[in-house]
C-alpha cells in the first residue's frame, strides 16, 4: 500500500475513534437498567449473559439466588423456598425483595442491572418501583420475550445441566456429544428439579396469571418491547440491543405517579380524543412535547457528528 494511502486510512481510523469518542462522551456506552420478562424456558438466562457483557452491568437471576438459598438443608426458609419452587409457584415477595435488596448493592451493580425473572408480580413491580426512586434510578427498558407455551414445553423438557459448570445442553437443539455426559468433563448431567412436566404446566399457569400483567404495568411507563423469543438467540440479542440502546435515549421511563397517571391519560387520549380543558394541564403537555423533541433532534444532530 503507497504510503499516502497508509496514511488516509490512519487518518479515517483517527476520526473514526474521535468521533466515537466524543460519541462516547455524549452518551456513554456502558451501564443500562434492564428487566427481562419472559415465560420459562423464553431464554432470559441465555439473553442476560450477552445484555451483561454489552453493558456491563450486573445479572441478577432471582430464581438462581433463590435456588443457592435451598442448598442450606437445615435452614427453614430454605425448605419453604424449596417447596414453593418444586411446586411451581411464587416465592413470597417478602423473600424475594429482600434478595433484591442486598444484590443491588453489590459493586458489580455501580454501571446499571439486568433482572432475569423479577419482577414477577405486579407488587413486586411497584416494590422495585418505590425502591428505586429512594435510590434516584430508574428502568431504561423491559424486554419481553414472547413465545408459544408448546415450544416452551419441547425447550424446557429436554434441558440438562452440568451443575459445576452451569453449562447447559438440549437432548433436541443442543444435544452433548454422548448422552448425559458433560462435553469438557465427561461428568453426568442434570436436570432442574422444577423441570418436570408437571411443574412445568403450573409455572406456566403462574406466568399467564400473576406475571403477564406487568406487560401491561410497563407498557404504560413507556418502557416496554416485545421481542419474538422463537428467533436465533444472535438476533434475539442484536434486537434486544437496539431496544437498549433506543430507550437509554429517551426520557420515556418516570417514577412519579404524576407521570404514570399522565401516560393513562394519553392512552385515554387515543381512544377517545379526549379535550384539554385544563390550562396547566395543557401547558405540562406542551412542555412535555417540547422536550421530546428537542431530544430527538439533539440526538440525531449529536449522530451525525454536527454538535
Ligand atoms: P424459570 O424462568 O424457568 O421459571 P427461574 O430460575 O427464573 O426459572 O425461577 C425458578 C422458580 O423460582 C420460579 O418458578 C419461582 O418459584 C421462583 N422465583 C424466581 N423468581 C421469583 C420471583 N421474582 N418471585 C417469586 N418467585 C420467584
Amino acid at each position: 500500500m503507497p504510503a499516502s494511502a497508509v496514511n488516509k486510512s490512519e487518518n479515517n481510523e483517527q476520526k473514526q475513534s474521535t468521533l466515537k469518542n466524543n460519541d462516547n462522551q455524549s452518551k456513554p456506552d456502558i451501564g443500562a437498567n434492564i428487566i427481562l420478562i419472559g415465560a420459562p424456558g423464553s431464554g432470559k438466562g441465555t439473553q442476560s449473559v450477552g445484555l451483561a457483557e454489552r453493558y456491563q452491568i450486573c445479572p441478577i437471576s432471582t430464581g438462581d439466588l433463590l435456588r443457592h438459598a435451598t442448598q442450606d438443608k437445615t435452614s427453614e426458609e430454605g425448605q419453604r423456598i424449596r417447596r414453593a419452587m418444586e411446586a411451581g409457584g411464587l416465592v413470597d415477595d417478602k423473600t424475594v425483595m429482600k434478595l433484591i435488596d442486598q444484590n443491588l448493592n453489590k459493586p458489580e451493580c455501580r454501571n446499571g442491572f439486568l433482572f432475569d425473572g423479577f419482577p414477577r408480580t405486579i407488587y413486586q413491580g411497584e416494590q422495585l418501583e418505590q425502591l428505586l426512586e429512594s435510590r434516584q434510578q430508574r428502568i431504561d427498558a423491559v424486554l419481553e420475550y414472547a413465545i408459544e407455551d408448546d415450544l416452551l414445553k419441547r425447550r424446557i423438557l429436554g434441558r440438562l445441566i452440568h451443575k459445576p459448570s452451569g453449562r447447559t445442553y438440549h437432548e433436541e437443539f443442543h444435544p452433548p456429544k454422548q448422552p448425559m455426559k458433560d462435553d469438557v468433563t465427561g461428568e453426568t448431567l442434570e436436570r432442574r428439579s422444577d423441570d418436570t412436566n408437571e411443574t412445568l404446566n403450573a409455572r406456566l399457569n403462574t406466568y399467564h396469571s400473576q406475571t403477564k400483567p406487568l406487560i401491561d404495568f410497563y407498557r404504560k411507563r413507556h418502557v416496554h418491547r416485545s421481542i419474538d423469543a422463537t428467533q436465533h438467540v444472535s438476533k434475539v440479542l442484536k434486537q434486544s440491543i437496539e431496544i437498549v440502546d433506543h430507550f437509554r435515549q429517551q426520557p420515556t421511563y418516570k417514577l412519579s405517579e404524576v407521570i404514570v397517571e399522565k401516560a393513562q391519560n394519553e392512552d385515554d387520549l387515543n381512544t377517545k380524543s379526549k379535550q384539554i380543558t385544563n390550562q396547566a394541564d395543557a401547558e405540562k403537555r406542551l412542555s412535555n412535547n417540547f422536550l421530546f423533541i428537542y431530544n430527538s433532534v439533539t440526538s440525531v444532530l449529536r449522530e451525525r457528528g454536527i454538535i
